[in-house]
């Protein structure tokens, strides 16, 4: 079986071992966001790449979910006793050698996906791992301009600040007015992606941010529709429990985009136009109705990613419903 899997970076790459274990035999294509990406110190860092690799991979640091086990930080604070930050965005040190490799093959000409593959080589993460887009993509997030960063850059008390800088460094603290995949209306889906839609049997939304995640890869001309074309069986699974995101600030930029944070709110944002199931927690069982009334078949299942065992449960779940539309 062909699964296509369009995956952020915590929820996408946990969900995604439970689904190999579910599944060994299956073959996952994973499209990976790269709206979170960003340069810092002359590199280019890929979040959500990075944490499918490493997690898929078993370098991951298990209770962070993001960056490398194991790690230490003696780069960062000879690059912060010259005075050099950010100081807010942890690098650590092995993780610094996956970029310093990213960058030099971006710099001899390779696109990401081609690097994205180099990468992978050495952690055999057991899934084909290929960015969106071989384009650059930024998400930015429109914010009240912080009392004394009023700058050139601020325009009628608002500003863009990278999404890494809203989400890292401001926490999420602030009101986001808009988010905006900077780049993506120009960018094109990578190699290889359009493709494995098209020739995939099913194609899963893990519980991934709505809007950052999942939004973005979709915001690249051509992936939205290519699955909606597909004619395979589209399911999700709610990254929104109880009436709020599990864990993260996703509530922050789903309110951006006018949407509630509910399990319910986010399958009508999707729509049946794309979805055709949707699984939410047992918790959330009173939005089943709400949901199919939408034209969304639902299912309400335990959601929580506590070990491989439940989330490979969850998995099961989702192809469950999947097979259950395809009848
Ligand atoms: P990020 O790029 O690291 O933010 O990760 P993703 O976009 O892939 O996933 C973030 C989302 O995963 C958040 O909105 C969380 O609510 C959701 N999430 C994290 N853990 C769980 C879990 O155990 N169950 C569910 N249903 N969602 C989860
Ligand atoms: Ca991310």
């Amino acid at each position: 079986m062909r699964i296509v899997v369009l995956a952020g970076g915590i929820g996408g790459a946990r969900f995604l071992r439970g689904l190999k274990a579910a599944s060994p035999e299956a073959d996952i294509t994973v499209i990976g966001n790269t709206g979170d990406d960003i340069h810092l110190f002359g590199l280019k860092i890929c979040p959500d790449l990075d944490t499918v690799m490493y997690t898929l991979g078993g370098g991951i640091h298990e209770e962070q979910g993001w960056g490398r086990a194991d790690e230490t930080f003696t780069v960062k604070e000879e690059l912060a006793a010259y005075g050099v930050g950010p100081e807010w965005f942890g690098l650590g040190d092995r993780d610094f050698a996956t970029h310093i490799v990213r960058t030099q093959m971006i710099s001899a000409g390779y696109p990401l996906s081609a690097v994205t593959e180099a990468l992978c080589a050495r952690w055999r993460p057991g899934v084909r791992l290929l960015p969106m887009t071989d384009d650059r993509v930024e998400t930015h997030v429109l914010i009240d301009t912080p009392e004394g960063e009023e700058d050139a850059g601020s325009k009628g008390g608002r500003k863009a600040v990278h999404f890494q800088e809203y989400w890292v460094r401001h926490r999420a603290a602030m009101p986001a007015h808009a988010v905006v995949p900077v780049g993506a209306e120009h960018a094109k889906p990578a190699p290889g992606v359009l493709d494995a839609i098209a020739e995939s049997d099913l194609v899963l939304f893990p519980p991934s941010n709505p809007v950052v995640s999942v939004g973005t890869i979709l915001a690249v001309p051509g992936i939205r529709e290519a699955i909606a074309d597909a004619g395979v069986p589209v399911v999700g699974l709610s990254p929104i429990v109880g009436g709020a995101p599990v864990r993260g600030m996703a509530d922050k930029v789903l309110s951006a985009i006018g949407v509630e944070s509910s399990a319910a709110a986010v399958a009508r944002h999707y729509g049946s136009g794309l979805l055709d199931g949707w699984l939410v927690d047992t918790g959330d069982a009173a939005a089943v109705d709400e949901v199919e009334s939408a034209g969304i078949r639902c299912r309400a299942v335990p959601l929580l990613m506590t070990d491989l065992d439940a989330t490979a449960a969850m998995a099961r779940e989702a192809l469950a419903l999947a097979e259950e539309v395809r009848a």
